[in-house]
């Protein structure tokens, strides 16, 4: 079937395309079907807690499972990945450690832009059409989505791990009404083989293989958990004051990382000269300053003083 004179492969081929042209290391696409092993997964996970005070995980399941219920005219589902992975980490004398993904402006801004690039392209060729982009706006299982795409494998630290390019990659989708190319049915096998690297690095043991329990995840602890952090935790956060990387860092997978180019992602000259003494006494205007548009905002500043208050004190 052809649509606005194209064939289906060559209208997929030409969606690619674009979607590098703008900028995104890879791109795949999935016919938007219920995603059946990969949401008895995530019952699983949360029958068992694992999501912790993560309630908002709780709601709209069923969306989470099947696109078609965020947006019922879709048919398929692109996935896309964008790079993150610095070029130089942050200065780690004398001071606290930042995760990478929030070294510059929030991704979801810089992504959602390109995604939206992306629709108007694809409207410029079939017409106006029927369509959302998500970059974590949505219940969407995002590494199954990916996976299913052909963008990469899940690992034991259960983050997509791309074979060419590792693991610092933000995932984003845009559903459309548009019957497209799909890729060959998602390579099944797990190529962590016998690794167990990241679940022997974990600062506090909270990964099992291919299961992540939040509420010992310093990632979950230091940007979504609200309460009061436990003592006895803090010297398992050694100088982490928001989001982890270890599971990461750890993988060997990730010797295929290359630097971004996203200037939007380099840090500002103020947050490379901080140090502890800065962090120490950091308060909401300076907070404002170094945040105004960075993902940190998740935790905001209450919870990046409380971080920093467990482990300078
Ligand atoms: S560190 Fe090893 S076990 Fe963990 S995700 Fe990477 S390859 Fe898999």
């Amino acid at each position: 079937m052809l649509i606005a004179g194209l064939s289906k492969a060559s209208l997929s081929d030409s969606i690619k395309s674009k979607a590098l042209e703008l900028g995104f290391y890879g791109c795949g696409i999935s016919e938007a079907v219920f995603l059946e092993d990969d949401a008895r997964h995530m019952e699983q996970w949360l029958e068992e807690g694992c999501h912790g005070e993560m309630t908002y995980l709780e709601k709209n399941r069923e969306k989470r499972y099947h696109p078609a219920l965020l947006l019922k005219e879709t048919k398929s589902v692109i996935s896309v990945l964008y790079n993150y992975y610095p070029d130089t980490t942050l200065p780690s004398e004398d001071n606290y450690v930042i995760s990478k993904y929030a070294y510059g402006n929030d991704y979801h801004f810089v992504m959602k832009n390109k995604l939206n690039e992306l629709l108007a392209f694809v409207e410029e060729k079939t017409g106006e059409r029927k369509a959302r982009a998500f970059v974590d706006s949505a219940p969407m299982l995002d590494r199954a989505w990916a996976h299913k795409s052909g963008l990469g494998f899940i690992g034991k630290n259960t983050c997509l791990i791309n074979k060419k390019g590792g693991s610092f990659f933000f995932i984003g989708h845009l559903l459309l009404d548009l019957e497209l190319q799909y890729e060959e049915e998602a390579d099944p096998k797990n190529y962590c083989g016998s690794c167990t690297r990241c679940i022997d690095a974990c600062p506090t043991g909270a990964i099992e293989p291919f299961k992540v329990d939040a509420r010992k995840c310093i990632s979950y602890l230091t940007i979504e958990y609200r309460g009061e952090l436990d003592e006895s935790m803090k010297d398992r956060f050694g100088d982490r004051i928001y989001g982890c990387d270890t599971c990461q860092d750890i993988c060997p997978w990730n010797r295929f990382s290359s630097p971004h180019g996203e200037p939007d992602f380099l840090p500002s000259e103020l947050l490379k000269k901080l140090k502890k003494p800065d962090w120490d006494k950091l308060e909401k205007p300076l907070f404002n300053q170094l945040f105004k548009h960075s993902a940190i905002q998740r935790a905001g500043f209450k919870g990046l003083r409380r971080n920093i208050d467990l482990i300078s004190n």
